[in-house]
């Protein structure tokens, strides 16, 4: 499967739809999701064109490391670094991806059980 230029979030990142962001930097771009999952459910995306986790290459693992940090950050700033927050990525579509353009789900303001559903 090649890279989908129109799927949802290169819309949102080329603005043709919105989103309520709450990050942009040169590498990413943060925003809420609009079914959220928590009381704070935001979604971290890279803006390089990257369908999966799986298809990261070794070139991108400062991209990477800058999404989770970023992860963090977002919850640091919502004010939910004291409760902790749930980081997720979901792998593939067996894996319960939809979108297929990498995302990190970053979720707080509820307990979380594990192993997730
Ligand atoms: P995943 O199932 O891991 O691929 O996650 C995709 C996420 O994108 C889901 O949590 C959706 O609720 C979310 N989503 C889909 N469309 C939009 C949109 N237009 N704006 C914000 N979030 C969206």
């Amino acid at each position: 499967m090649t890279y989908d230029p129109t799927n949802v979030f290169a819309r949102i990142l080329r603005r043709e739809i919105p989103a309520q962001f709450v990050h942009e930097d040169e590498f990413c771009v943060a925003f809420r999701d609009v079914s959220p999952q928590a009381p704070m459910h935001i979604l971290v995306v890279p803006k390089r064109p990257i369908q999966s986790l799986a298809d990261a290459v070794p070139a991108d693992a400062s991209l990477l490391g800058h999404l989770l940090l970023t992860a963090a950050a977002v919850a640091r700033e919502q004010g939910m670094a004291e409760q902790g927050s749930r980081v997720v990525i979901n792998n593939g579509a067996g894996a319960g991806q939809s979108v297929f353009h990498l995302h990190v789900h970053v979720m707080a303001g509820r307990p979380f059980r594990w192993p997730p559903g």
